[in-house]
């Protein structure tokens, strides 16, 4: 099928006419089908992409040349027997689809768009996989609109330094801005390329189709020795791609895992996707640092802190990422919420704590003394004055203690009294003492 990229990496989908070659219901050939009937059509010609080498298939609509009220939503395409299967259901209210007919192809291109940038994006993988694993053979892949999904031998886990270095590989090829070629080469020609990539065991077609980024496959079947596919991504493939490696725009891993014995998966995303994830990741981790340094430095509010947590959540719910990649950053986000929580009970813990063995500590240096008016460092938490009057209470019952603490941020005063048996008698209630005070 052609299509046309520009220099902003918009596509251009040139429509195609395809004639009815036979219709498929039921399992059976038919000669017609009916509004409503879910039925696979073959073509003469199509533009559809049929699910093959990873790629998924695509998905559109056709419609009747001189009828447009005809319509077949195509909901799947597949090979079948060596034809191209259009599935999907026909509405069509006042008419029938014939072999015979003639249809207009229409595929979904806001849905064709990414996978492309996908598929060069998977090839782009491969490439940096080697320069930073040295042999890693590739095992599958999946190549969908909102993901790629490459699996690959390796014997263990890779670094986070690993990763991040293919990750940058794989966006230097992508700034380099590499044409994208394509051409059908003899097989064993294609074969005698030095570094050239293919899938082990796979059984590939003669002649095969070689595609190549940055280095036209003339040049690598004149020069197969030559040092071309080692320097670039050059493998056997059928799937449809970008013509411009920088059309891919940003390309980010988003986990690697292992799914069986030596064999490890990545999961990347390209494009706007992996621009918005990318932005949205890095204020996560900053957020992490900065929540990290603040129990050295104190510099910044709880308060504060957990607002950035919720903000950057909202960020996260307006984002339009897909909702996979949105559930892992919402994960690192409740993480994230889950040591602040940790770290604010430790530090109200650590007040009161404090409170207490200041409290112990006056008793100690006056005890029994009628009066105590005393600020303490307690913020608004009222068990920490509640623990110091305490200690009053049980340690110097005699004494009438009024407590007191301070809360900038919030703009709180925080009172509490005690008055001992004897006070009470002589006029002096608690709460009516702190009234007076707070009035
Ligand atoms: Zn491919």
């Amino acid at each position: 099928m052609e299509y046309v990229g520009d220099e902003n990496g918009h596509y251009n989908f040139e429509s195609t006419i395809g004639t009815v070659i036979a219709l498929r219901k039921d399992k059976m050939f038919v000669e017609e089908v009916d509004n409503g009937e879910d039925c696979g059509i073959l073509l003469d010609r199509t533009c559809f992409y049929a699910e093959s080498g990873g790629q998924i298939y695509d998905e559109g609509f056709m419609e009747m040349e001189d009828n447009s009220d005809i319509e077949f939503k195509v909901n799947n395409v597949q090979v079948k027997g060596g034809y191209v299967l259009h599935i999907g259901k026909l509405s069509a209210p006042d008419g029938k689809l014939r072999v015979g007919d003639k249809l207009k192809l229409f595929i979904d291109e806001s849905r064709r768009r990414p996978v492309m940038s996908n598929h060069t994006g998977t090839h782009v993988l491969n490439f940096a996989l080697r320069k930073v694993l040295g042999e890693a053979d590739q095992r599958g892949s999946l190549v969908a609109p909102d993901k790629l999904r490459f699996d690959f031998s390796a014997k263990g886990a890779m670094t986070t330094e690993q990763i991040k270095e293919a990750e940058e590989i794989a966006n230097s090829v992508i700034e380099k801005r590499g044409k994208v070629y394509a051409k059908d080469t003899p097989l064993a020609q294609a074969k005698s390329i030095q570094g050239l990539r293919a899938v082990f065991d796979e059984v590939y077609p003669d002649p095969v189709r070689v595609l190549s980024i940055g280095i036209p496959v003339e040049d690598l079947v004149a020069d197969p020795a030559g040092p071309g596919a080692i320097m670039t991504s050059v493998e056997f493939c059928g799937g449809t791609h970008l013509q411009n490696s920088g059309d891919i725009g940003k390309f980010v891993i988003t986990t690697e895992e292992a799914i069986a014995k030596g064999i490890r998966r990545i999961v990347a995303i390209t494009g706007e996707d992996a621009e918005k994830s990318s932005v949205l990741q890095e204020a996560v981790a900053s957020l992490a640092k900065k929540i990290d340094d603040n129990q050295q430095t104190q510099t910044v509010s709880h308060k504060q802190l957990n607002k950035d947590v919720t903000d950057l959540g909202n960020d996260l719910n307006n984002a339009t990422i897909p909702q996979w990649r949105k559930d892992n950053i919402r994960n690192s986000l409740k993480d994230l919420k889950k040591k602040l929580d940790e770290i604010d009970k430790a530090r109200k813990a650590a007040i009161i704590q404090t409170a207490k063995d200041t409290a112990n500590q006056m008793i100690t240096d006056s005890p029994d003394k009628p009066l105590v008016i005393a600020r303490f460092e307690a913020l608004s938490i009222s068990k920490a004055l509640d623990a110091a009057l305490k200690q009053y209470k049980s340690k110097s019952p005699k004494t009438a203690a009024m407590l007191f603490s301070i809360d900038e941020e919030n703009s709180k005063i925080l009172c509490l009294a005690q008055v001992p048996k004897e006070a009470i008698a002589k006029g002096l209630k608690a709460n009516e003492w702190v009234k007076h005070v707070s009035g």
